[in-house]
């Protein structure tokens, strides 16, 4: 098998995990939680998709939900029942977020265009990876962020944003959201609305 930059990062990958799930009333698939690693609140500066819209406070934390479908392949596989759907996602979504946290680089400057400052050592865990907020020059003018940002591995979701939900999901299958509901009566006219803002 060919090597992979990332492969001497990924040592001491048995990590155990703490993972709050919430059931949701039908046709509503579950949600998700990382307690341990904790999913913190501002990864969602770099991190694919945090569900900001499912926040929840717990043992005195913020912490955002995953989201399991929209950040992997999202597919809803007709052959299998929700339950079945929402733990797969979720142990491929977990798994790529341990390997996201073991191969963060610290940028200045949004990633992959922001200058790299440091890269973890193999099995390095960080303690403190708040993003910093760094001015340079005119402090009202100049402000530099700087970011630990990690690998997502695997393909990515070919529906991930709101233009590309309203390319490939069509209106009557189920909204990336893991609501249970169709697309149209769900996120669709969201969808289109941020679509037509950000053009
Ligand atoms: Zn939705």
């Amino acid at each position: 098998m060919k090597a992979h930059w990332a492969d001497p990062l990924l040592v001491n990958m048995t990590v155990r995990c703490r993972l709050l799930i919430l059931i949701q009333p039908l046709p509503a698939h579950p949600r998700a939680y990382l307690l341990d690693p904790l999913f913190a609140e501002h990864y969602g500066l770099v991190h694919p998709h945090p569900r900001y819209d499912q926040l929840i406070e717990y043992e005195g934390k913020r912490i955002p939900g995953l989201c399991i479908y929209s950040a992997s392949e999202f597919e809803y596989d007709p052959r299998r029942d929700d339950i079945s759907k929402f733990l797969n996602q979720l142990t491929i979504y977990t798994a790529r977020h341990l390997v996201w946290l073991r191969t963060r680089q610290l940028f200045r400057g949004f990633p992959p265009n922001g200058v790299l400052l440091r890269v973890l050592l193999p099995g390095e865990t960080l303690i403190n990876d708040m993003p910093s907020v760094v001015f340079a020059g005119d402090p009202r003018r100049m402000i530099m962020l700087d970011y630990w940002s990690g690998y997502w591995p695997g393909p990515t979701a070919r529906a991930f944003n709101p233009a590309t939900h309203l390319k490939f999901i069509g209106p009557n299958q189920q909204c990336w959201c893991g609501s249970g509901s169709t697309y149209k009566s769900c996120h669709r006219p969201l969808d289109k609305a941020k679509l037509a803002i950000s053009r």
